[in-house]
């Protein structure tokens, strides 16, 4: 008898044990999904055709809102022009009074050569490597759903916002985010939002250290036109149009030469000098000739020199030339203070950045020095209402590929961006300043 209750006596603890071991793997399973299935969302997302000129906008839509519903977030379908849906997501803070987050990303991609491609652009292929192929693997369906993922896990593990935390995906962004991004930041619906800090796309690394950027040039586009005398093929002229053209173009060249041999001797970065590239040479008339250039113009930059440079040297009024510039009034001043260029997201007074700074090495990421994106991204329509803006999407040890063919992103990498977001969003939304009143938006 004895025996017998001895067995049982064990046989309870054996059924104890096992099922307390069961208990922990059961959570850990809750907490830990398998990369598969995170993967095969993220697949699901890259073979929806987002290119233009006919993105499948509202395929794209259903999607996200999908996933919104599987992590009950509260949503919203924004239509500031038919047909081009914005979508946005909340997950709501303990306190609505603090500045929310905004994660952003857009939706739609460049168009494909689809014959350079080695796999369908949309297949969202994984090589052997773990290299996911696909239009959109980096710029940016990859931080787009990155995001989501982070709110999966973080909502697993029971993490609860202070802040709210939105998301929004918008249309547009890479045929200039009128229709999108501009009229999102621009909107009372935008305004109610009280965003305090953004997030939005930066760029892969060739190295480990991921890339941030705390601002970006501007595109100045500017066409300049000669005009000179009619004549003769046969007879010879001074001052023709072309002639003159061409003397402004040899001085836009040399200009051009001067901000590159910056960048080549490693005294500048890419995103911190003037670049300027030409984009066409025409004859209107046998008059009258026409040359289109790309300026793009870093915040750092004074501008007067560069809009003196072209009045007097690239279409002087005194060689009978005229110009067109198109260039972007800042709202916000970048030299507010003394002079020099006020940049707001690095500023040590901004807690954003160190915040960043220190989510991103909790995840074991690796960070560069801070940098001026060299192209336009939405994020610009978000410093315009004030708002500091960070573009950082986190692929470490990748080339370069947005808008390239074969643009791919390794799988373990996605997965590590996924970490590195959930640490950064745990960060920012529990973030509360005890020593001071957080600054009004015009402040920042
Ligand atoms: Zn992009």
């Amino acid at each position: 008898m004895e025996l017998h209750c001895r067995t049982a006596v064990y046989c309870c603890y054996f059924v104890t044990i096992l099922l307390v071991l069961l208990s922990i793997t059961s959570t850990k399973a809750e907490a830990e999904e398998d990369p598969s299935s995170i993967i095969s969302r993220f697949q699901q997302y890259l073979q929806i055709n987002t290119a233009h000129p006919h993105p499948h906008y509202s395929q794209a839509a259903d999607f996200i809102l999908s996933q919104a519903q599987s992590l009950s977030l509260e949503t919203r379908t924004l239509e500031f022009v038919q047909g081009k849906p914005l979508i946005f997501l909340k997950w709501p803070g303990s306190d609505p009074d603090l500045p929310s987050i905004l994660l952003n990303s857009h939706t739609d991609v460049v168009t494909v050569e689809q014959e350079k491609w080695s796999h369908p652009p949309f297949g969202a292929h994984i090589d052997r490597q773990g290299n996911i192929y696909a239009r959109g693997s980096q710029d940016m369906k990859c931080v787009g759903m990155q995001y989501l993922e982070a709110i999966r896990k973080l909502k697993a593990s029971g993490f609860q916002p202070v802040r709210s935390v939105y998301l929004s995906f918008v249309p547009d962004e890479e045929i200039g985010g009128r229709d999108g991004a501009e009229k999102f930041a621009a909107s009372d619906a935008f305004k109610n939002l009280n965003v305090g800090i953004v997030l939005d796309e930066g760029l892969a690394s060739p190295n480990e250290n991921y890339r941030m950027f705390y601002a970006e040039r501007r595109a100045w586009p500017l066409v300049i036109r000669a005009t000179g005398q009619p004549g003769h093929g046969a007879k010879l002229y001074d001052n023709t149009a072309m002639e003159n053209l061409l003397r402004s173009i040899e001085s836009v060249r040399r200009f051009r030469a001067s901000q590159f041999d910056l960048v080549k001797a490693g005294l500048k970065a890419e995103g911190e000098v003037i670049s300027v590239n030409m984009g066409f040479v025409m004859n209107l008339q046998p008059s009258e000739a026409e040359a289109g250039f790309d300026i793009r113009v870093p915040p750092t930059a004074d501008p007067e020199p560069l809009e003196r440079r072209i009045a007097e040297e690239w279409a002087p009024a005194s060689r009978n030339m005229t110009f067109e510039l198109r260039r972007f009034k800042q709202k916000v001043s970048l030299h507010a203070k003394f002079g020099k260029p006020v940049l707001n997201v690095t500023d040590i007074s901004n807690p954003w950045w160190t915040l960043l700074e220190e989510a991103v090495r909790k995840a074991n990421g690796k960070l560069g020095q801070p940098e001026i994106f060299p192209a336009s991204t939405d994020a610009r329509q978000f410093r315009q209402q004030g708002l500091p803006a960070i573009g950082f999407s986190p692929m470490a040890n990748t080339p370069i590929l947005l808008h390239d063919h074969d643009e791919f992103l390794n799988q373990d990498e996605y997965l590590k961006g996924i970490d590195v977001y959930g640490s950064i969003i745990k960060a920012y939304a529990s973030y509360i300043d005890h020593t001071r009143k957080e600054a009004p938006r015009d402040e920042l």
